[in-house]
């Protein structure tokens, strides 16, 4: 087990807030400046002061959501949540300053290339086009105060889910866990009483509707689960869509999707709906006659069986794996501890882009269990990375990447987080994880590989993930693609007692068998991107969010919905992601075609090189659209998806 002997942070609640208000008045000094230019400055000046507006705030903003969310110091999410909404209100302020719109409109592009400062500055006058800028003052402060009102409302939504989990009681003890393996059952002990509790968060979640041979507990914990923030985020909900419908119109838009689309791949919301039309067509098939394959299965147990129910999908899922496929998840947990498999990303990661890790043993963390490496090229640290990897009560309950600082050609290097809920390497248990937990630490690290590779901008305005939204999933989605290659598995899973690789016919199997279920899956992705986009593209006003879900429902899945549940209520990406949950499969279409260029050859590094100069490491410095055909020598296309979802 990696044990870094590095110190924690010792700053203060109060003393990050006064950091963070001190650099915000230093941004707004910064604001003063550039209008303060004279005419005569040059394009390349003027980028470069109005771009110290994001240099500044470059060196707090991100560390407040990290610490809203991961700050196990409960006044420091406080003070995080405090800051949050101050950053939030400066650059609302900011993006409505006729003075500085102005300011930027003046500056002279006619002599400038296709470079990078005429890219900040046309970037600059859209984003304020769009944000309001050119309205009247009444309107202007108008959508200041609905921008301010969204940042709270959000906040109330994504804490109700944090706060919101639940414990589910066994009653029955060790009875209750049948078919659950033996590191779960070993976690969650029988208490005095005689019961057992598991909570509602995915680290139980997961296995327990994956592996419970109780049906009647898997419901009512399906159940528990889908009453998470329930009822108070039905209501936080409906005036989450509200007030963005209102600012959406303030701003000129017919309905929030529009608006949030406008500067995105799609354009806007319709375009995402053929989309989302367009792949539930093409996966319908499959979804139905996996579905009717599992139905079969559970005709087995239950002769009368008409439907399937959400609640045993996952559970046939698995019996049907090993019916068909001869493969059991368990068997391959052995071979997937937490520590090898860490060491299987980043060798996979240093192997195809040349560049090394080192555990750094100096640098602060908020955390104990967070570890902390640099990235090196050449002997030279060009990045750092902090992992959170492992639950913790009042920690974000998902698995994500965090900006920390964003790098750029002649400032900070990039420093980045990924904060996730896999299992904890404890004495006497090696934090086994289930190979779906595995491809999600390869997505995760995809996400982290295109913020530390970017970092080569002039400004920091184009540097990071400064792309657009409907792009972001595609180096995560792509580098999960290497968590399948066998032969990459074998070079990092071995057995954590025997030490031996995982034997190639096993990892055949767990290929076939891994491969079952995503028509389904599919599906069920294009149920959640159609519900949060049939949410943002109407006036919800009268709107009955659970009667609209469990039309959706009606309509797109194959598994009827179950009375008084509520899934909408815990659904965190209709903030944040809110109509554009679409983006996960927007962006698989362009991954698929991407990894069609490492077929037959995935440590390819000339393939991984280009693959890192042209789309990673560029930035926002060009459009999606041209980071896809630079890389590919051709616009993108739906090929590769369709044969890898119909194979
Ligand atoms: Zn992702």
């Amino acid at each position: 087990m990696q044990q870094t002997k590095a110190p924690l942070l010792t700053q203060t609640g109060e003393e990050f807030l006064a950091e963070g208000h001190a650099i915000i008045r230093e941004a707004k000094g910064d604001v003063g400046n550039f209008k303060a230019l004279p005419l005569s400055a040059t394009a390349s000046e003027a980028a470069d002061a109005l771009d110290a507006v994001a240099r500044t705030l470059n060196k707090v903003s991100g560390r407040i959501p990290l610490y809203s969310q991961a700050h196990p110091n409960p006044g420091m999410r406080e003070t995080a949540e405090i800051l949050e909404r101050d950053l939030a209100a400066f650059v609302t302020a900011l993006s409505l300053d006729r003075e500085m719109y102005e300011r930027v409109a003046a500056i002279d592009l006619s002599e400038e290339g296709e470079g990078q400062v005429k890219r900040l500055i046309e970037r600059s006058l859209q984003d304020f086009r769009r944000g309001g800028v050119d309205q009247d003052e009444a309107m202007r402060a108008k959508i200041k105060n609905l921008k301010n009102e969204l940042v709270e409302i959000g906040q109330e939504f994504d804490r109700n889910i944090r706060n919101g989990g639940k414990d589910f009681i066994l009653v029955d003890g060790e009875a209750g866990l049948e078919g659950l393996p033996a590191d779960f059952v070993a976690a969650h002990p029988v208490r005095a009483d005689g019961t057992i509790c598991i909570s509602t968060d995915a680290q139980d979640r997961v296995p327990f509707m994956m592996f419970s041979e109780r049906s009647d507990l898997r419901k009512a914990y399906n159940h528990l689960c889908s009453q998470r923030a329930v009822p108070e985020n039905l209501g936080v909900l409906q005036k989450l869509l509200e007030t963005s419908h209102e600012l959406a119109t303030a701003l000129g838009f017919a309905n929030w999707a529009d608006y949030i689309t406008a500067d995105k791949m799609a354009k806007n919301g319709k375009n995402a709906r053929t989309f989302i039309e367009r792949i539930l067509e093409l996966g319908k098939e499959r979804a139905c006659a996996e579905n009717a394959e599992l139905l079969a299965e559970k005709v087995k147990d239950l002769p009368q069986a008409k439907e399937l129910y959400e609640y045993e999908r996952g559970y046939y899922i698995e019996r049907v794996k090993r019916s068909h496929y001869d493969f059991d998840s368990q068997l391959v947990r052995p071979y997937l501890a937490y520590d090898k498999v860490r060491e299987g990303v980043m060798s996979v990661a240093a192997r195809l882009f040349g560049v090394t890790f080192q555990l750094n043993e100096t640098v602060e963390r908020w955390h104990a269990s967070v570890d902390v490496f640099d990235m090196l090229e050449d002997g030279e640290v060009i990045a750092r990375l902090f992992l959170d990897m492992h639950p913790r009560d009042d920690k974000y309950k998902h698995a994500a990447m965090f900006d920390l600082v964003t790098g750029r050609d002649g400032g900070p290097i990039p420093e980045g987080t990924l904060v996730c809920n896999f299992p904890e390497p404890k004495e006497g248990d090696p934090g086994l994880m289930l190979f779906d937990q595995v491809t999600t630490y390869f997505h995760e690290f995809g996400h982290l590989l295109h913020y530390l590779f970017s970092g080569k901008q002039r400004f920091q305005g184009l540097a990071g993930i400064a792309t657009e939204w409907d792009f972001v999933e595609v180096p995560s989605q792509l580098f999960e693609e290497w968590a399948w290659d066998p032969a990459i598995l074998a070079s990092f899973a071995t057995h954590f007692a025997t030490g031996e690789p995982i034997p190639a016919a096993l990892v055949t199997k767990l290929r076939a068998a891994e491969e079952y279920g995503k028509g389904l899956q599919t599906n069920g992705q294009m149920f959640y991107a159609m519900l949060a986009l049939s949410y943002y593209e109407i006036d919800p006003k009268g709107l009955d969010t659970t009667e609209r879900m469990i039309e959706l429902k009606k309509q797109i899945m194959f598994s009827p919905h179950e009375e008084d549940t509520f899934m909408q209520a815990s659904f965190g990406h209709l903030h944040g992601y809110s109509a554009m949950y679409y983006t996960y499969m927007w962006s698989l279409v362009i991954s698929k075609d991407f990894f069609s260029k490492f077929r037959g050859d995935l440590m390819n590094r000339e393939t991984a090189i280009a693959y890192r100069n042209e789309v990673t490491g560029r930035g926002g410095e060009v459009d999606a659209d041209v980071l896809c055909s630079n890389f590919l020598g051709r616009k993108y296309n739906f090929e590769a998806f369709e044969s890898w979802l119909n194979a």
